[in-house]
């Protein structure tokens, strides 16, 4: 928490600073925050997600995802439509091999469009069959991966048929949701209970979705799929400047922000003693002074609101939405180490990805599995890195 914090206050304060210059005023309150900070992003990157959709067709990027996930992984992944029955047309099946063996490992569905009247809104990857052993064999996993993007456009009068166009944000949740996946479908356990995602922490179950997340900036995945889906020209190289440095905008305060709430979650549920010397804004007045830029009102009352960590769920761990951030960004940083144009290296890290994070599921601490990738316990140094805060 300290590590993060010290190396995203400073950071923090110029964002301020950034948004009274770029707002012309220095009264900037909290709820100005978020307005000011999404007119200085569009006028800062141009970014028009629209615009980019014709360079990402939903065909071109499973493609390049099958074959990151070939190169990282070893498996092949094949088209299997009508191996299994499905609940909608669009629907897809497919099946995961290991590249060497051919050996059959898991199977997939994949219901990508958006279909407002009988499905729910966002992304997510689900259990269909959980690998586990019956007698003599094994029963093989298969995943569900749901999310909700644009459908095809088939115009029949000009033969204009429009693949499905996405945003480079549906992207990165079709590779997040993908990550999910191979936990569940890449797993050896042979038992449902610890079996992929199963009986996996909070804290380190989305290591390997947000580890996926980091390939779509990757320059190779990326201009790999990135392809005008009429004429075949690469994203324009602008465009790619503009969705690295978007990455980091506002980046102190976003990690800031996640200091702020993990910790005063963690100091109310482990040190805070009703009754006792400090009361509950008291504690929080305290923590607010090192990890808030904006100081909270006095009549601030969003903690008796903060419902993650009472019925939400995440009490006293709320820091894990931001420690994922950590151990992926760490075991990203293990391919980057190698050198991301070093094919037989990452491969070979690729492998090692696949034997322990991805094999090992819920079977052993989450901890030790991290260890047995990268060979230490994570470091706060690659996300630091990768948000722009120390210097590559
Ligand atoms: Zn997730």
């Amino acid at each position: 928490m300290e590590e993060l914090r010290s190396a995203s206050y400073e950071a923090a304060l110029q964002e301020l600073a950034d948004i009274k210059a770029f707002a012309k005023t220095d009264d900037i309150q909290p709820w100005d925050v978020s307005y000011w900070s999404e007119r200085m992003r569009e006028s800062q990157f141009d970014l028009n997600d629209e615009a980019l959709r014709p360079y990402f067709p939903l065909p071109r990027v499973l493609e390049g995802l099958f074959g990151l996930a070939e190169r990282l992984f070893g498996i092949t992944i094949a088209a299997a439509d009508g191996q299994a029955p499905v609940w909608h047309k669009d629907v897809r099946y497919f099946a995961v091999s290991d590249a060497v063996t051919k050996a059959a490992i898991a199977y997939f569905y994949l219901d990508p469009y958006s279909r407002p009247a009988e499905k729910r809104g966002g992304a997510w990857m689900d259990e269909c069959i959980v690998r586990a052993k019956q007698g003599d064999t094994v029963r093989l996993p298969v995943a569900y991966l749901v999310c909700n993007q644009s459908p095809p456009i088939a115009n029949p009068d000009n033969q204009d048929n429009k693949p499905s166009l996405m945003t480079f944000l549906e992207v990165e949740t079709l590779f997040h949701e993908f990550g999910h996946g191979l936990q569940h479908m890449l797993t050896q356990v042979n038992y449902a209970g610890a079996a992929g995602i199963n009986n996996v922490e909070w804290d380190a179950v989305e290591l390997p979705s947000q580890f996926m997340e980091n390939w779509c900036y990757e320059r190779d995945t990326l201009f790999g799929m990135a392809k005008h889906y009429q004429t075949g020209e690469p994203l324009p190289e602008a465009e790619y400047q503009k969705l690295l440095a978007a990455r980091h905008f506002m980046t102190g305060s976003a990690i800031l922000r996640q200091v702020n709430f993990g910790w005063l979650d963690m100091v109310l549920h482990s040190q805070y003693q009703p009754g006792g010397e400090e009361t509950v804004w008291q504690v929080r007045d305290r923590l607010a002074a090192t990890t808030t830029i904006l100081k909270p009102l006095p009549e601030d009352a969003s903690l008796c609101s903060f419902g993650h960590i009472f019925a939400g769920g995440y009490a006293a761990g709320y820091y894990s939405y931001f420690w994922a951030e950590v151990l992926s960004a760490d075991a990203f940083a293990a391919f980057e180490a190698v050198g991301l144009d070093q094919s037989e290296q990452i491969s070979a890290t690729g492998h090692r990805f696949r034997e322990t994070v991805l094999a090992l599921g819920g079977s052993r601490h989450p901890m030790d599995v991290f260890k047995a990738f990268r060979g230490r316990e994570p470091s706060t140094e690659a996300l630091l890195r990768h948000r722009g805060l120390i210097a590559a």
